[in-house]
């Protein structure tokens, strides 16, 4: 379902996203430039590092989690399926992690008109494109890992976060404190995009991970106003004055006096930072909408 001059943001075919409008026609993302496949990267090379052994590090924890947690609960109920499935996704970006779990029969036996039990099924979704490092990973899986404790142990399928996600959060937090596991309801290991950028009206915020929004070329979807960039913050253009550079001079000497130990980079930073809150408070309405919508899409709960 591609809409011609349009372009989605977030999610695949999720029309309750916003979109970004191509100003110009054509409607594709313009091409991001190519990167030198020879430039040394540490920052690449240990990513490559993780890249190679985070499947069998999401594995081992998850096991891990369920001995200490669950007594191996849900190892158990998910072993006819063949136990809980680690799926990594390219094309989850609303979320870093989703737990998905359904009950089923047996089928062949049914045929046979054999009796059958429940079986237990299980996956927890990673996206590929957020969990970068281990202590990402570890979160991101106890996060999942207590929606299913929820389902599957407490019998909770139509509240995600409520009482029961808390108890097994807590549970995670308290048992693994010490290898910086923290369980909440909210996501604070949330994607951290390199690029954002935010509608000048709105302030709705669009987040990429490469550099892939033309400002020239793409205006807000909700409300087809400009956008600017807000991170990395761009250096300032030949002639116009963007509404983010005002707040710059505004705020840049204040901001510089209450940081004096800090760098210009650091300064500017926070500087950014405090732009996109300002922003953020000014679009809380719409973005409360939104918010509540990608925390739906944390999890999928199909009970049958
Ligand atoms: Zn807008
Ligand atoms: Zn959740």
């Amino acid at each position: 379902m591609t809409l011609p001059n349009f372009l989605h943001v977030g999610e695949n075919g999720n029309p309750s996203q916003p979109l970004i409008v191509d100003i110009n026609a054509g409607g594709l993302d313009p091409p991001s430039p190519k990167k030198s496949p020879h430039k040394q990267d540490p920052q690449r090379a240990a990513r490559r590092a993780f890249d190679l052994i985070k499947h069998r590090l999401a594995e081992q924890w998850l096991q891990e989690l369920d001995d200490k947690i669950c007594a191996g609960k849900i190892a158990a109920k998910t072993k006819a399926t063949g136990g809980v499935k680690i799926v990594w996704s390219k094309n989850l970006q609303v979320t870093a992690g989703r737990a998905r779990w359904r009950k089923d029969l047996d089928k062949n036996k049914i045929s046979r008109g054999e009796e059958t039990e429940e079986r237990h099924v299980a996956s927890i979704e990673l996206a590929e494109k957020v969990i970068d490092d281990a202590d990402r990973l570890r979160n991101v899986v106890a996060h999942e890992f207590c929606h299913l404790a929820t389902y599957m142990v407490s019998g909770v399928k139509n509240n995600p976060h409520g009482k029961e996600f808390k108890y097994w959060g807590s549970q995670c937090s308290k048992a693994f404190r010490d290898q910086n596991i923290i369980v909440t309801t909210k996501h604070s290991y949330e994607i951290s995009y390199k690029y954002i950028w935010e509608c000048v009206e709105c302030g709705y915020e669009y987040k990429r991970q490469s550099k892939s929004v033309d400002i020239n070329r793409h205006s807000c979807g909700i409300c087809k106003a400009r956008l600017v960039q807000t991170k990395p913050v761009p250096r300032a253009a030949s002639g116009k004055v963007s509404e983010y550079q005002l707040f710059v001079k505004e705020n840049f000497r204040r901001l510089k006096a209450e940081h004096s130990n800090l760098t210009h980079g650091e300064v500017m930073e926070k500087m950014g930072k405090l732009y996109r809150e300002r922003k953020k408070e000014a679009a809380v309405t719409q973005r409360s909408n939104i918010d509540a919508l990608t925390h739906q899409l944390d999890v999928v709960v199909l009970d049958d």
